[in-house]
């Protein structure tokens, strides 16, 4: 078998193909134009166990480990960005790796079986790439923190709970808390929704706490350590995104040499044109390069290796492949191609927000780098 998977993990996968052609993609254009959240789609997800991928089966989850997901998040990404955001459970790494029992037994079933979601809140207005420059703060009061501050562009706004940073503290190093915030605690509200190039469906939105009453229990990992919480779902995060890049490369590529061998022009399908074929060529060199550094990354870490430099190449990799293979796609397609009926721009306008997201392109870049240049 591939890449060492065993046939119950084949098996997930073609479960997920099968969801992926029959019921994801009938839905997919229109959820990128409605960009509404299909929660139907992610109860069936739920349903058919892609929620809990990562998440051991004493939680209610497969425990099926990194090279599955990504693999699942690939094969629903082509058809869309969508696709891949029915996979993702980010929040459960964190809680695994650092979440109190009680967290674990509060969350994490309820996350595998879908009956719960949950988003993370750290960016705000001072602080986007700059992580640590946040302006929100918690003051304890009692048994509980009381929150204050404004989070900006939060996905799946309309989740259940948020792991959301503050600063606990103005002169200790680091000074920042990490706090499971839910929806019905007081002072919780959130904003409208922001119109997005793409990744439609993903509820983005601004989050904003006003005396926000957080049980003391909520705090994830130590006190003035928050940013430790945060860096322990980064590898995970970078490594969905990579997936998705992949998965919307090749549904993009799959639908531009379907047109390309329907299409006449000048008496012959325009496939037969060499520099048709030679886009095409170009496009699955891309494409197979990401795949096998994504699938051997995924490999290294369900075999306990550190991925940290390994899954910033593959977000930075994979991401700007995807910009380049879902554009030559859209001019393989011509007019059409530009089209909302033609289903190519989407794939396009999804791949541009990922070098964005979970970190830019540019801070993967830092990232690597450091590895080549240590601070001595
Ligand atoms: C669709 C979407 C969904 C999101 N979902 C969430 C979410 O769920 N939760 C959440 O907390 N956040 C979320 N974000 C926020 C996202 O993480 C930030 O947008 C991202 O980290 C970049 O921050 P910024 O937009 O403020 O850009 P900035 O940090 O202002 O960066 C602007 C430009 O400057 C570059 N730059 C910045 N610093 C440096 C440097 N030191 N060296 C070189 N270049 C640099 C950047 O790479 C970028 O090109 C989301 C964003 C989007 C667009």
């Amino acid at each position: 078998m591939a890449f060492g998977i065993t046939e119950e993990q084949q098996l997930m996968i073609n479960i997920a193909r099968e969801f992926a052609a029959n019921e994801v993609r009938p839905r997919a254009k229109q959820v990128d134009i409605t960009d509404e959240r299909p929660l139907d789609l992610f109860a069936r997800a739920a349903e058919l166990g892609l929620r809990g991928i990562l998440i051991p089966e004493e939680w209610g989850g497969l425990g099926a480990g990194l090279l599955t997901q990504a693999m699942i998040s690939e094969t629903l990404a082509q058809e869309g960005y969508i696709g891949a955001s029915l996979v993702n459970n980010l929040m459960a790494t964190p809680i695994l790796k650092v979440g109190t029992q009680k967290q674990k037994e509060k969350y994490l079933q309820r996350l595998a079986s879908g009956e719960i979601s949950m988003g993370f809140g750290f960016t705000e207005a001072s602080a986007g790439s700059d992580a640590a420059n946040i302006e929100t703060t918690a003051v304890k009061d009692g048994d509980t923190w009381v929150l204050n501050g404004t989070k900006i562009f939060i996905s799946m706004i309309n989740a259940d709970a948020f792991l959301v940073s503050a600063k606990t503290n103005e002169t200790a190093p680091g000074g920042i808390s990490s706090f499971i915030v839910e929806k019905d605690f007081p002072g919780f509200s959130i904003g409208g929704h922001y119109k997005k190039i793409g990744m439609h469906g993903s509820d983005t939105a601004d989050l904003y706490l006003k005396n926000c009453r957080v049980p003391a229990e909520n705090m994830m990992g130590v006190e003035n350590k928050g940013l430790h919480v945060v860096l322990s779902a980064l590898d995970i995060g970078r490594m969905n995104i990579a997936s998705a890049a992949l998965g919307l490369a090749e549904g993009a590529y799959e639908r531009a040499v379907a047109y390309a061998r329907q299409r006449v022009q000048f008496g012959k399908p325009i496939a037969h044109f060499q520099v048709i074929q030679h886009y095409a060529a170009d496009m699955l060199k891309d494409i197979e390069l990401v795949k096998a550094m994504i699938y051997r990354t995924a490999s290294r870490y369900d075999a306990g290796e550190s991925i940290s430099r390994e899954s910033a190449i593959c977000k930075l990799a994979a991401t700007e492949m995807a910009c380049r293979v879902t554009d030559r796609a859209v001019q393989i397609c011509g007019g059409y191609g530009l089209t909302e009926d033609g289903g190519i721009e989407r794939y396009f306008r999804d791949a541009r927000v990922l070098p964005i997201v979970e970190g830019t392109n540019e801070i993967q870049k830092m990232i690597i780098a450091r590895t080549i240049f240590p601070k001595k």
